[in-house]
């Protein structure tokens, strides 16, 4: 069983509620549970979202820092999460070292943990914000592992096939993507499926 601990720090409980098709298309290879559940309230994590937002927003940007902002929200509730699974969900817009910004990404902590962090800032379309928590955690959980066929390197290690692991990089791009996937009831590719179930 894989347990991902949420820290869910937007105000429309639509947003969280948009992550559960996601979780239902990792549960295809993984027993996953989240806690707390995905469009619920639960006030503590929010604060630390808020908090963590806060100490990490860059003012002349307008945007806040990745490399700060997963560290806040982690070390604010202590070493506990060191080695698992957690995922932030924020409103604000995201940037990184030298990236303009992104709709989010994935972070290891050197012992087997990932943190994954997601914005709701650029998306219009929930079934956008969807398709990137199921690509991001698609990165958690080694779909897309690097030196395979049908793989490329651009920011990460993505899929080349009619896949949801493929990277887009603009909004317009990847809702049309979006809609290109729609009518299939895999999003992963067979490839990826092979990464997905081989992962540990
Ligand atoms: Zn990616
Ligand atoms: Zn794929």
């Amino acid at each position: 069983m894989t347990l991902i601990h949420l820290f869910d720090g937007t105000t429309d409980a639509r947003y969280g509620k948009a992550l559960i098709p996601a979780f239902a298309e990792h549960a295809k290879y993984r027993h996953i549970q989240c806690t707390p559940s995905p469009g619920g309230i639960d006030m503590l994590t929010y604060e630390i979202v808020k908090a963590a937002e806060k100490e990490s927003w860059n003012a002349a940007r307008r945007q806040a820092d990745i490399l700060q902002f997963v560290p806040g929200v982690l070390n604010r509730v202590g070493t506990e999460f060191l080695g698992a699974y957690t995922f932030t969900l924020t409103e604000k817009d995201l940037y990184a070292g030298d990236l303009n910004w992104g709709f989010g990404c994935v972070l290891p902590d050197g012992n087997n943990g990932k943190h994954l962090i997601l914005s709701t800032h650029r998306f219009k379309d929930l079934a956008a914000l969807t398709h990137t928590a199921i690509h991001e955690m698609g990165h958690m959980f080694g779909a897309a592992r690097p030196g395979r066929r049908n793989t490329e390197h651009n920011l990460g290690s993505h899929c080349t096939n009619l896949c949801v692991m493929q990277q887009k990089v603009t909004v317009p791009e990847m809702e049309k993507y979006v809609a290109l996937l729609a009518s299939r009831n895999d999003k992963f590719c067979l490839d990826c499926q092979t990464d997905l179930k081989n992962y540990c």
